[in-house]
């Protein structure tokens, strides 16, 4: 049995993960605030401890997802937490004495899904994730391609040149418009510039209450603008997605968020005819795989307990 921890924006999650991947026993709590390393180290253990309970004597090693960049076990740099070349693996291991292993969150996210989820059974995955930006993570013959530690930085290449800023400082980023905060950029402009749409009695003209799933809404009910921008945001996806499947044709490209949830016909049909359509493939040989990433939530844990297995 393996443990797996999730260090997220919001929350912290444990779980215990037998060796076909199925989460036994997790333990969850909100991050809050972080101002101490060695605090936030013995939590994680307590947290570890509690998902083991009883099976403790049976786990191999415990992974360690983390949303930003490791090397060995240090954590070199978090974006969300104020978090700079901590020696993870050494503090928790004072708290709670088993192998541990770091990983990337994204690339945690891939591991899951490429054992138990949407490439089980297959050879090569890339899975991204659609949320506040674009997280990607490939694994090939089961092991996590990290490059020199930041590789699979997807959300960051150009797809706009002289496009929207990006916080990386570039321009046109393809999560500026592709993620879900994109999505919901791209709506608000819709909305600015047709007074008359739908989209004004869906959200009561509230920012708060626009989410990535309001323009496809929208859509189903005819909305012309709402159509338009989720045209757009296709056309946006699919062209990230067909840049990374040119370049690493793997066997399956997972997609997972809150936005992979929206019905098939609205989302991952338009996206994969427009893949098969331009990818280079298209001219013969083997189509990669456009499907929706099955772990949900989970894919960090049980990707993050898998870590163990993947070195
Ligand atoms: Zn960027």
């Amino acid at each position: 049995m393996y443990l797996g921890i999730d260090i997220g924006g919001t929350n912290l999650k444990a779980g215990l993960v037998d060796e076909s991947g199925t989460l036994l026993r997790t333990r969850k709590e909100p991050l809050g605030r972080v101002s101490d390393p060695e605090e936030l180290a013995a939590r994680l253990a307590g947290m570890a401890r509690a998902a083991a309970a009883e099976d403790l004597a049976q786990v191999q090693s415990v992974g360690m997802g983390v949303p930003g960049a490791v090397e060995g076990g240090t954590i070199v740099y978090t974006c969300n937490i104020p978090m700079k070349n901590i020696p993870m693996e050494r503090m928790f291991r004072s708290h709670l004495d088993l192998p541990v292993h770091l990983g990337n969150d994204a690339d945690c996210a891939a591991l899951g899904e490429y054992h138990c989820g949407a490439g089980k059974g297959c050879r090569s995955l890339v899975a991204i994730t659609l949320g506040t930006g674009i997280g990607g993570g490939m694994v090939f013959d089961g092991k996590i391609y990290e490059g020199l530690g930041m590789a699979g930085e997807v959300g960051h290449m150009v797809v706009e040149p002289g496009g929207v800023p990006c916080p990386c400082g570039r321009r046109g980023c393809w999560e500026q418009y592709a993620s879900a905060s994109g999505l919901r950029r791209m709506t608000w402009e819709a909305m600015e510039a047709h007074p008359e749409s739908l989209l004004w009695t869906i959200t009561g003209g509230k920012w708060e209450r626009l989410n990535g799933g309001t323009a496809f809404k929208a859509a189903r009910r005819g909305d012309e603008a709402a159509r338009a921008v989720c045209g757009t945001y296709i056309r946006y996806l699919a062209q990230g997605i067909t840049n990374l499947v040119n370049l690493l044709h793997p066997e399956v490209l997972a997609i997972g968020g809150g936005i992979s949830n929206e019905r098939e016909e609205s989302l991952l049909r338009p996206v994969r005819e427009i893949v098969d359509r331009e990818c280079y493939a298209s001219h013969g040989g083997r189509k990669t795989r456009v499907v929706k990433a099955l772990l949900g939530n989970d894919a960090g844990v049980i990707g993050a307990a898998f870590l163990g297995r993947s070195r």
